[in-house]
């Protein structure tokens, strides 16, 4: 069990500034994120595009604030616990018992929600026992590409991470690309590649299909794909790989007894409380009048709610308010050496 003053759960922007307004008035956290990287929408749906509201920065990218922010967290020396996601939360006497997909049990006073949108999963195949091989024979991302050695391969989806693994892979493997449309969603460039590929005859490529059955009992051995037109085949295969984009899920957040609207969790904007004390909503997930869905606006709720956080980690202390330009004990925290 680990304890710790604030449970973050959610590692998108919002949630990692608040661990560097909580560092800076010495509160202790960890990080739960059920995306197996950091940066939430920003590294998921759009680490290259350009933004241009972050204060103090005129242009970046969403991979480059996140790498920023990272950095500026640098001196706390954070845990992030990754692909995995919160499930329950339970009052336990003065403090929240919080457990992981993972089994990994948290105990702290205070929860900061800056779960966005809700976890981002993968959309996932709907034919019969698929569930019985994920993270088997069935995969949605791939963490290690080695087990894919010399081994058959079918690949679904017509999008960038489709092209993109069906390319790579093709380098060692047996590659079968599926999908249900003639033409590809991806970039051109990487169409244009697997088709060249095809004629090479070191990938096949097969569409309009889609993913009718599995064959094998304990084994997944082969695949049944199946036309509109009733037409199929059968492709032998050891590996299944799906590529068809994430879909975001409020999920078990909805179940922690917190007041809800539309899908967002209501806050009151003194100090981003939800209904129960020492639970906080920052970020994109928390709502109250005026809210805008923007990194600026969660980097204020993130400043506030760490206050606050502050009275239930340290009942005998009183906060003080001081600026990191003459605070010593925040430089201290900061790890910067007096000149
Ligand atoms: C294409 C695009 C462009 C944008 N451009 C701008 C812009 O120019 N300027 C701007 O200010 N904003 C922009 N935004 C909006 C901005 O990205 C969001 O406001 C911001 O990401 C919200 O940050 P967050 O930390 O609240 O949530 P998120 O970034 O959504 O991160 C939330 C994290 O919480 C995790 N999570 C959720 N539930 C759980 C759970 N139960 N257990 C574990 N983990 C969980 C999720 O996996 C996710 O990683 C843009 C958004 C998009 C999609």
């Amino acid at each position: 069990m680990v304890k710790t003053d604030v449970l973050i759960v959610g590692a998108g922007p919002v949630g990692l500034f608040a661990v560097q307004q909580l560092g800076l008035i010495g509160l202790k956290t960890e990080v739960i994120d059920n995306l197996d990287k950091i940066g939430g929408q920003c590294i998921e749906l759009y680490p290259d595009k350009p933004i241009y509201d972050i204060p103090a920065l005129p242009e970046c990218t969403g991979e480059s604030l996140t790498k920023n922010l990272l950095e500026q967290i640098k001196p706390f020396k954070i845990n992030f616990h990754l692909s995995q996601r919160v499930e329950e939360v339970i009052k336990e006497n003065n403090n929240w018992k919080i457990t992981t997909s993972k089994k990994k049990i948290f105990l702290a006073p205070n929860i900061i929600i800056a779960g966005g949108v809700g976890s981002f999963e993968p959309r996932k195949f709907s034919v019969e026992r698929a569930d019985v091989f994920e993270n088997k024979s069935i995969f949605y991302s791939i963490k290690d590409k080695n087990i894919f050695k010399n081994k058959k391969v079918s690949i679904f989806g017509g999008g960038d991470s489709a092209l993109d693994w069906a390319i790579e892979l093709s380098k060692f493997a047996e590659i079968t690309l599926i999908h249900r449309r003639n033409e590809f969603r991806g970039i051109e460039s990487s169409a244009t590649k697997v088709k060249k590929l095809e004629k090479e005859r070191k990938l096949k490529i097969k569409t309009p299909f889609e993913f009718n059955s599995i064959e094998g009992k304990e084994k997944l051995n082969a695949i049944i794909i199946k036309k509109e037109t009733g037409e199929t085949e059968k492709i032998p295969t050891d590996y299944v790989l799906g590529f068809f984009g994430l879909i975001m899920k409020l999920g078990p957040i909805a179940e922690w007894g917190l007041n809800l609207e539309k899908k967002t969790i209501p806050v009151n904007t003194e100090n981003f409380q939800t209904n129960k004390e020492g639970i906080f909503a920052i970020g994109d997930i928390c709502s109250y009048p005026g809210k805008l869905r923007l990194i600026v606006s969660g980097f204020h709720e993130a400043a506030l709610a760490a206050r606050a956080c502050f009275k239930l980690a340290r009942p005998n202390e009183k906060y003080r308010f001081e600026f990191t330009t003459t605070s010593k004990s925040m430089q201290e925290r900061l790890g910067i050496k007096k000149k």
